[in-house]
């Protein structure tokens, strides 16, 4: 089944309900999407002439026009590439190369970044500004072609990596892969009704995108905020103007929502989920966030190639504080989706019992088909069935996954395997903390030594003293930092991920 059939049926079912909005400002109901869609569909054949199977990439920040591209090219049998808008230009130039794309749709403001790649992109014949006049004469006026059928193992997304560490992959989405990530939603994240609200916060090309496609099964109205990213006092003014608004934030962006001074007197009464994910969230914040936004809170943990689904912490496990494991399980990412299986392995692949520690894997309906045109890394992540996420955790007996790192961010000094996370959530219980990242510098004798880069409260500062009591009294000895760094922030990706390899950098340059 071809997706853009999630939106048919909406504007059918829901056709004078809102569809698009630009902030408080609604843009077209569901009838008017879907025609605009089908127009959209027929001009990216006819006058782009692409063809079924071709790669469309959107270098675009979010706007409007992404929901309906997104649709039309679905419609017509394409496949999208989203790529994240704060990219440098050399690594547009990667994507745009790597994934072959004839088309690529640019926002105004990225159209003086991609325009001079051209001369080194021969295949790339197609750069079209959704900002400039040229767009709408894509909408072809008689355009009311049916959508090309796709089967469910034909492509639809590329999903790139983000890259933190080596050249971005392209996770290979299907229809089919993304139909029972839009219908796992309702089962194991949250409800959404016709005529609800998503708040397109983070960035479409990522995360936020994939909440396009349940939200629009749905009936519920896309939210693209004008000022096209994450600013907490607008966030806060479409929760008001929405009710059953939900979106999704990097954890990094919730602890920004929740310690804004709006947040004191913010109306949060039409917020109905926030869902977070992509990164840690540390107890001491997630309490914090309750506290402050109420019970509206779920998780996702997910990664491209599994997007949105491998476990999740629903709305009742947030609430359920009379659990005698309540604060393990909001500090664990939840239980397996209803549409895979995730084991904790060891090194053969062979399952852990509860309570051990090994990398987490998934198989099911979600798991990407492999990476484009990297049979190796496909071979690497996929082999025996399984996705190897890099991530390491461990399951308790009722199915709980608490993570404790990426692999790649484990410590391991003297011969002892050190687990980041589990250092920064005591490191953050400390009132003059706002935030913390924990890595691993090398070390002549250890191997490496832990190391803590201490972002300190305004007005606040670092009392090493004060931090090492804290975590003798509740981490072993081996695994104190040896070095706290006071910094003034913490160096993260336009998703919102701390870098960690730039810590890292830090350390060996100086
Ligand atoms: P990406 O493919 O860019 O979405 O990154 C996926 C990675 O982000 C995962 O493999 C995890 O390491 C991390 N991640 C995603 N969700 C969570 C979560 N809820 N808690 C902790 N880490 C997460």
């Amino acid at each position: 089944m071809n997706l853009v059939h999630l939106l048919l049926r909406s504007a059918r079912a829901y056709p004078d309900l809102p569809a698009v909005a630009l902030g408080t400002r609604p843009l077209l109901d569901y009838r008017q999407l879907a025609q605009r869609v089908a127009r959209l569909s027929t001009g990216l054949r006819r006058r782009l002439a692409l063809a079924p199977g071709d790669r469309v990439a959107l270098a675009m920040r979010n706007c409007p026009q992404y929901v309906e591209l997104v649709f039309a090219a679905w419609h017509a049998g394409l496949v999208i590439v989203p790529v994240n808008a704060k990219l440098h230009a050399r690594e547009f130039e990667y994507i745009l190369e790597h994934s072959g794309a004839h088309t690529c749709f640019v926002t105004a403001d990225l159209e003086a970044v991609i325009a001079p790649l051209r001369t080194r992109l021969p295949a790339l014949e197609n750069l079209v500004c959704v900002d400039e006049p040229g767009y709408e004469g894509l909408l072809v006026q008689d355009g009311s072609a049916p959508p090309l059928d796709r089967a469910p193992d034909d492509l639809a997304w590329l999903f790139y990596t983000s890259g933190t560490t080596g050249r971005p992959k392209g996770a290979m989405l299907t229809h089919r892969n993304l139909l029972a990530m839009t219908t796992s939603y309702f089962v194991d994240v949250d409800r959404i009704t016709p005529g609800d609200a998503i708040v397109h916060a983070a960035p479409m090309s990522h995360g936020s995108g994939a909440y396009m496609l349940p939200n629009v099964a749905a009936g519920a109205v896309q939210v693209i905020p004008t000022s096209a990213h994450f600013d907490p006092p607008e966030i806060y003014a479409l929760i008001r103007a929405y009710p059953g608004t939900s979106f999704f934030a990097a954890p990094t962006m919730v602890k920004r929502l929740v310690e804004t001074p709006e947040a004191a007197d913010a109306d949060v009464d039409n917020l109905r989920t926030i869902v977070y994910g992509g990164g840690p969230m540390y107890l001491a914040d997630c309490k914090q966030a309750l506290q402050v936004l109420g019970p509206r809170l779920a998780q996702i943990y997910g990664q491209g190639e599994s997007p949105m689904t491998i476990t999740a912490l629903n709305r009742f496990w947030h609430t359920d504080t009379r659990h005698p494991r309540y604060d393990q399980r909001l500090a664990s990412v939840g239980i397996a989706h209803s549409v895979v299986e995730v084991r904790v392995a060891d090194d053969q692949d062979r399952a852990l019992p509860a309570g051990e520690t090994g990398e987490v894997l998934v198989r099911g309906e979600t798991v990407m088909k492999g990476y484009w045109r990297d049979a190796a890394a496909t071979e690497a992540a996929l082999r025996n069935g399984w996705l190897h996420t890099g991530d390491v955790g461990a399951l308790d007996e009722d199915g709980f996954l608490t993570l404790k790192d990426r692999s790649k961010d484990l410590i391991i000094s003297g011969g002892s395997n050190i687990y980041p996370r589990e250092i920064e959530e005591v490191l953050l219980r400390h009132d003059a903390v706002a935030e913390v990242s924990v890595v691993g510098a090398p070390h002549a004798e250890w191997g490496e030594e832990v190391v803590a880069f201490v972002v300190p409260r305004p007005g606040c500062e670092v009392d090493v003293a004060a931090l090492d009591a804290l975590c003798l009294e509740h981490i072993a000895r081996f695994k104190r930092p040896r070095r706290y760094l006071p910094v003034d922030t913490l160096p993260k990706n336009n998703y919102g991920k701390v870098l960690k390899t730039v810590l890292r950098e830090r350390l060996t340059d100086r």
